[in-house]
């Protein structure tokens, strides 16, 4: 590599700047708020898991475990190319297998039968770059864990649309589906293939393997020709058997009672084979083909898949990149970073130890305080704390220190007075 061969951040993994931060954080803080307000304790699981779990958890034949894991040998070097193998460990593509695995691993269970769960962390796919997607992504989502109930499904998708309600999105839909449940899918998937068997040469050449492994995501396929195909292709919901039906009513009847409008979707179906039963999706019209926000489900099986007990649960995640880019499409503010509160500027060289005591004392006393490191002149400090946006700047020099009186300056006002560092820090923790 050359001297001036600049190393850039790997394809997909983008740096979240500074003057980004701030609503990336409003977004967290929006969610860790709400999830407290729904009885959510926060779990963190490791970044890296044993292979074996996602290709357990969320099946072999989905898009995700044959082709988007990073997956590395247990020596640590880069698997080769191809499917994966089920030794080694692979960078978590998505954090439900992960949590269901610590929940069984630690038997919490046992402790109580019931837990809700959430998490916020980055999430890894091998996404093709073409495609525009991210490769390290971040997601923020939520497990209930222990529960048959429809209740359960309502109250997630009640928190998830309340979370974009409080971030300030407006305009997102809400779809639902049923998956039913494993003997009522399998006659689904018959129907489904015989519907789609005449046009499968129409297909494109991904939907034409997942017609053999996978072939309900053919309905979710952006190219054209295959939207055009299963466009005719049945309805989940005809194939339901009662229980099945039962429970999507029901958590469509809670969903109305509680003035939700959602729409039903009968071709949602998302990229991993733990989901039965319900299934949602929350989107917005401002992202174009890949318009989700967030999107989840039940997962009645994969705990016991896992090695725990027979118990149903519902989760969902939400996608934090797709909602700044729907909040930036749709205007909504960028949220700005905490000002500084004082910025101390001293006069000249020989005061810059006191200066620097000073603003120590400031942070001490949890006023937030700068000052500057560059040895620059006062007018250049002066310029500084405008661009720093700091409400006030103390003006520290040999005669004000001399008289135990500092200059403190409003910086919107313009107003001065004359305070001890005593009577400053007072009059700032006021406020
Ligand atoms: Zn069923
Ligand atoms: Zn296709």
């Amino acid at each position: 590599m050359s001297k001036s061969e600049k190393i850039r951040a790997p394809r997909g993994m983008p740096d979240i700047l500074p003057n980004e931060v701030p609503l990336v954080r409003r977004i967290e803080e929006a969610a860790r708020r709400l999830f407290r307000l729904y009885g959510y304790e926060e779990i963190r699981t490791p970044l890296f898991e044993e292979t074996r779990l996602f290709v357990r958890g969320i099946g072999e034949d989905t898009d995700i475990v044959q082709k988007e894991m990073y997956t590395f040998a247990e020596e640590g070097t880069p698997d080769a190319e191809g499917p994966p193998k089920s030794t080694g460990i692979t960078l978590r593509p998505e954090a439900t297998a992960p949590v269901v695995r610590s929940v069984v691993e630690h038997n919490l269970l046992k402790k109580k039968n019931f837990w809700k769960l959430y998490y916020v962390g980055p999430m890894f796919r091998k996404e093709r770059p073409q495609a525009g997607r991210l490769r390290q992504f971040y997601q923020i989502g939520g497990e209930a864990i222990g529960s048959y109930e429809p209740a359960v499904d309502a109250e997630a998708i009640l928190l998830a649309t309340r979370f974009f309600r409080e971030v300030g999105l407006d305009g997102i839909v809400v779809k639902l589906n049923s998956l039913g449940c494993p003997s009522c899918r399998g006659e689904y998937r018959k129907a489904l293939r015989a519907a789609l068997e005449p046009k499968r040469k129409e297909l494109c050449r991904d939907c034409q393997a997942r017609f053999e492994r996978n072939v309900f995501r053919i309905l979710d396929c952006k190219q054209e020709p295959c939207k055009a195909v299963a466009m005719d292709a049945p309805a989940m919901r005809e194939f339901l058997d009662r229980e099945c039906r039962g429970h999507l009513e029901a958590v469509e009847s809670m969903l109305k009672d509680s003035g939700l409008d959602f729409i039903n979707d009968d071709h949602l179906v998302r990229g991993f084979d733990y989901y039965t039963r319900t299934l949602f999706e929350i989107s917005h019209g401002s992202l174009g083909a890949r318009d989700a926000v967030c999107g989840g489900g039940r997962y009645d099986n994969l705990v016991e898949e896992l090695g725990g007990p027979a118990v149903g649960c519902v989760g969902f995640a939400v996608g934090v990149v797709p909602t700044v880019l729907a909040l930036q499409k749709a205007g909504v503010a960028r949220a700005a970073p905490e000002p500084l509160k004082l910025y101390a500027a001293a006069v000249n060289d020989d005061v810059r130890s006191e200066c620097f005591r000073i603003v120590e004392d400031l942070r001490e006393a949890g006023i937030s305080a700068d000052l500057d490191h560059e040895r620059r002149s006062l007018k250049a400090q002066m310029r500084s704390a405008n661009r720093l946006g700091a409400q006030y700047v103390l003006v520290i020099g040999p005669d004000e220190l001399a008289q135990g009186r500092l200059t403190l300056k409003e910086m919107a006002t313009g107003r001065e007075e004359r305070l001890s560092i005593g009577d400053v820090i007072k009059s700032l923790k006021r406020e």
